[in-house]
């Protein structure tokens, strides 16, 4: 049972791994025996200092995965996590921004920056992951969605559709690729505490608003993906493809 869930030997590629939620999924793939690349455009010392405590090898690429041209900087991104440690197993697409304001006053430069981060990039990390893992003859991608996969949102219209975008490429990722031994799947979180939230958590209208809402009776804490990071990423979840796993202290089933 134990070997479902173990990493030993293997390499995970986590983007915008130096906090939040990135942060935590990156050291629990290293507790549960992975080596950790992060690819980011912020120092990653702390979450270097956590993989490393836990015994792995930790490598940091330096990169802000919007910039331009998207697929061939992305390229060299997963070129770089190949010669760090030799394999690539494991991506986990994290790093994602929001904009808030009413549609009406989004502007292009936000749309653009917002979709370019979360959908883009995360579609040509995929593909120059997959063409190594095609390759080696399999892999694990797990990608960061939302509840705004699911739902529309208040002020987030570009957020919301780039995180139904993330369901709908999980989903495109998973049937092209499910039998050649790339599982694709992602992780919807509910309303965790983190940069990301923290004007919703500033907000006192908003906040009581949210914390009412989650049948759990608490915002999450990033160490709540721990478990669905793990098992998205180890052999437990060999014959699960396409699925958007909600971690939200229940919110959907409200
Ligand atoms: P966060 O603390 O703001 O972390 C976002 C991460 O993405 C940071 O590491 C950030 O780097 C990185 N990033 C953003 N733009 C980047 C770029 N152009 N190039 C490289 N790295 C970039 O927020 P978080 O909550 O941990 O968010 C992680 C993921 O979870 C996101 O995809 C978010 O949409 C999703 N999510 C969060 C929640 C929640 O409640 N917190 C709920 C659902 C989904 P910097 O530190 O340099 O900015």
């Amino acid at each position: 049972m134990h070997n479902l869930f173990d990493l030993n030997g293997r390499a995970a590629l986590v983007t915008g791994a130096n906090t939040g939620l990135g942060q935590a999924i990156a050291i629990a793939l290293a507790e549960a025996g992975a080596d950790i690349v992060a690819a980011g455009r912020s120092d990653a010392a702390e979450t270097a200092a956590r993989v490393r405590a836990a015994g792995r090898r930790f490598h940091f690429v330096p990169t802000d995965l919007s910039r331009k041209p998207q697929q061939a900087q992305l390229a060299g991104v997963v070129e770089q996590a190949l010669d760090a440690f030799g394999r690539l197993d494991i991506l986990v697409n994290n790093a994602g921004i929001i904009r808030r304001a009413n549609a009406i006053d989004v502007t292009e430069e936000d749309w653009d920056a917002v979709l370019d981060t979360n959908l883009k990039s995360l579609f040509f990390l995929s593909q120059a992951a997959a063409r190594h893992m095609l390759a080696q003859g399999g892999g694990k991608i797990i990608n960061v969605a939302s509840l705004l996969s699911f739902q529309g949102g208040i002020r987030v219209p570009a957020y919301a559709a780039s995180k139904s975008g993330v369901a709908g490429l999980t989903h495109a990722l998973a049937n092209e690729w499910a039998a050649r031994g790339i599982n694709v799947n992602a992780i919807a979180p509910g309303y965790f505490a983190t940069n990301n939230t923290a004007a919703l958590r500033a907000d006192p209208a908003r906040e009581p608003q949210i914390l009412a809402r989650i049948p759990a009776g608490r915002w999450g804490r990033p160490e709540d993906l721990a478990g669905a990071a793990v098992f998205l990423a180890g052999a437990a979840s060999d014959y699960v493809h396409g699925v958007v796993l909600p971690v939200d202290g229940g919110w959907l089933a409200r």
